[in-house]
């Protein structure tokens, strides 16, 4: 299982970075990022300490951990600033908090993180042709999540993505250790939102050149 998509207490997430990361390989967990809620208010609090804390702790870890960032509720004209900014302090994974169904994201959100060129734009909602289009076009990924809520649109965003051969990815936005999923569920959930079985490695793999690509930038 890879988990490009997760939260600590250095946001809203109930465990310490170690916590969450020996919960994921106690679960079997091959690589996992950890990308913490992000705006102007605590950028470059949040990802120095986790780059801080890996560093640290890496060796003790058998699996990849990768340090990240989740830009959350931006004004979208900020979100490309703010995507660089978490890049120069060292975030390999770029997720920016999509336009979901369930809470008041601003519109242009999705917009403006292909834009940007995030890694991950994560739960996108009811997401339109035109930036499925875009995101295909930037390398952007979409997310498939297991996340109470935002999951509520998985079957719009896997059914769009087949249909103009956009990747995908799947991520838990674990909050809490309940959270984590193993790749069994993982298959089970992309095919409950209509991807077929043959689809369903390459998600996975998606999700393994995000891995690659993000270890590059070190
Ligand atoms: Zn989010
Ligand atoms: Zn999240």
């Amino acid at each position: 299982m890879i988990d490009l998509h997760t939260h600590t207490l250095f946001s809203d997430g109930a465990l310490l970075p170690y916590e969450l990361v020996r919960r994921a390989v106690a679960m079997g967990y091959s690589a996992i990022a950890i990308t913490d809620h992000v705006d102007p208010s605590n950028i470059d609090l949040v990802v120095p300490r986790i780059m801080k804390a890996l560093k640290r702790l890496r060796e003790f870890v058998p699996m990849e951990v990768i340090p990240g960032a989740e830009i959350t509720h931006c004004p979208p004209r900020i979100i490309p600033d703010l995507v660089k900014e978490a890049r120069s302090l060292g975030a390999k994974i770029v997720v920016v908090h999509g336009e979901t169904v369930v809470e008041p994201v601003i519109e242009g959100t999705n917009r403006a993180a292909i834009e940007a060129g995030a890694d991950i734009l994560a739960h996108p909602g009811l997401i339109t042709t035109e930036d499925i289009l875009f995101a295909k076009d930037k390398g952007v990924v979409i997310e498939i999540t297991s996340r109470k809520g935002h999951s509520l649109s998985n079957g719009y965003v896997a059914r769009e993505a087949i249909k103009f051969g956009l990747s995908l990815a799947i991520n838990t936005d674990c909050h809490e250790p309940g959270d984590l999923i193993t790749k069994e569920t993982a298959r089970k959930i992309l095919f409950a939102a209509g991807v077929d079985e043959k689809r369903i490695e390459s998600v996975f793999e998606n999700s393994r050149l995000l891995v690659e690509k993000a270890l590059r930038r070190d």
